[in-house]
């Protein structure tokens, strides 16, 4: 398994995150457990920060919070100087409540509800990225009602499609995110929302895709931008003050996963947005950019206890973990592939081939196909790498299984970051209609 940020392997032949035993994290935590190495965090972060420092552009880096939503991780993210994306009411409450200051958090999503929009104008927020007509309309209309003009971006398709390797500049029209570019969407809502008092336009968001490992596609994006920003200032006198290119940073889950270095990227973004802009005579605009998977996907470490096996002769060799797609569904999902090792194991030599089965009731509740251990025992320590993002964001209690704690561990120290889920928890919202609750016998 490669070993991301602080992972190391220590004198006691176990992995070691943030200067912490994963086997002690395991026997004093429970599992299973995510644990996030706050260090790599912060320098993911600090990569993209200064990647733009460096350019002399004025940027924000906000970080997708669907990757992962909690509040210490908004603490983080405040602290590293961060803007924050949130895509529900949900999210906006955790990053309130953790104080995220909110004229740095922007508001994305393709059907905010009118609650969810009061709420987040009630809080003054920094920006709305508008998604479709309605919700121009309704926008408008919340933010009339409080004698308010609100910032927005709209958010175009701009017609290209990043797959990690390949990019279609076409055929992406189909999407249920955005304005599209083609067919004029994207300009008619410019015009309609110019019109509307209640908005400020400060540009146009775009978000080609994710666990992209080129800059060829956000180049092309560039490119549709400002074709369309110079189309938009001649013709409806509009200057984008703003240029969002989204997020979609690839990492490494597994050996073949080549992501770029962050300053790469970013680097790539800042020198086609400046040529480009500067080739049209158009004032370079601030840009804005918003990774979510690489801030925290490889600082994620899910540590499981090995239970049950069961060995199929000439086919293949299941072990059972004590969670499985309740904590991380992505490779039921999506067929995502980790990789991972015995934490309590760590020196080892490799001896077998297992398939890594959740305890779900369901087939497809697999988390690894063929990894290699060393012979794997009841009570092992199993860390599957890279699950800092899309895992406890997605987690759910099927099966009524109660979620896992989430831990940061940084320079020997671990904090609890979210408590592991009670039975409490998962009944707390029961409730048994007066007509169904058991009759106790009267005398
Ligand atoms: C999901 C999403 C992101 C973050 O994507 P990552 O692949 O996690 O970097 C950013 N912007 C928008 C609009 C998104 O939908």
């Amino acid at each position: 398994m490669y070993l991301h940020g602080t992972s190391r392997i220590n004198d006691h032949g176990h992995l070691e995150i943030g200067g912490v035993d994963a086997v002690k994290l395991a026997s004093d935590f429970g599992t299973p457990l995510y644990v996030v190495d706050e260090a790599l965090v912060r320098q993911r972060c600090r990569e993209f920060v200064e990647a733009f420092k460096a350019s002399g552009l004025k940027f924000q880096v906000a970080y997708a919070s669907k990757a992962f939503c909690v509040m210490a991780m908004c603490r983080i993210a405040d602290e590293e100087g961060m803007s924050l994306d949130v895509v529900s009411d949900g999210e906006l409450y955790t990053a309130l409540q953790a104080g995220f200051p909110p004229e740095r958090i922007h508001f994305h999503g393709n059907n905010k509800t009118p609650q969810e929009i009061e709420m987040a104008l009630d809080a003054k927020i920094g920006c709305f990225v508008v998604d479709n007509f309605v919700e121009l309309q309704l926008l408008n209309a919340l933010a009339g009602e409080r004698n308010r003009k609100v910032n927005i971006l709209l958010r175009i398709t701009p017609g290209v499609s990043a797959h990690t390797h390949e990019y279609i500049s076409t055929g992406q029209q189909d999407s249920k995110f955005g304005f599209d570019l083609g067919n004029g969407a994207a300009y008619r809502a410019i015009e309609e929302a110019s019109k509307l008092p209640n908005l400020e336009i400060l540009g146009v968001h775009s978000h080609i895709g994710s666990q992209i490992f080129e800059v060829e596609g956000f180049k092309m994006a560039v490119e549709k931008v400002i074709g369309f920003a110079t189309k938009v200032r001649t013709e409806l006198n509009v200057l984008f003050k703003v240029v969002n290119l989204g997020g979609g940073f690839g990492i490494r889950y597994v050996e073949g996963d080549s992501p770029l270095p962050v300053a790469q990227y970013v680097n790539a973004i800042v020198d086609s947005i400046n040529t480009s802009f500067a080739g049209h005579d158009y004032p370079v605009p601030e840009i804005w950019i918003e990774p979510g998977r690489s801030i925290v996907g490889d600082a994620g470490t899910t540590l499981y206890t090995v239970g049950t096996y069961k060995d199929i002769p000439g086919i293949r060799k299941y072990v059972a973990v004590d969670g499985g797609m309740t904590d991380n569904p992505r490779p039921a999902l999506y067929e995502s592939k980790y990789e991972a090792m015995l934490a309590n194991r760590a020196t080892e030599k490799q001896e077998e081939v297992v398939s890594v089965a959740g305890k779900c009731c369901e087939s497809g509740d697999m988390l690894i196909w063929d990894l290699e251990l060393p012979k794997v025992q009841t009570g092992d320590v199993l860390a599957v790498a890279c699950t800092g993002a899309y895992n406890y964001a997605m987690a759910s209690n099927y099966n009524r299984i109660r979620r896992p704690a989430v831990v940061f561990v940084k320079d020997g120290q671990a904090d609890l970051a979210v408590k592991r889920e009670s039975f409490g928890d998962i009944v707390g919202n029961d409730v048994i209609p007066e007509r169904l609750q058991k009759q106790t016998a009267h005398a």
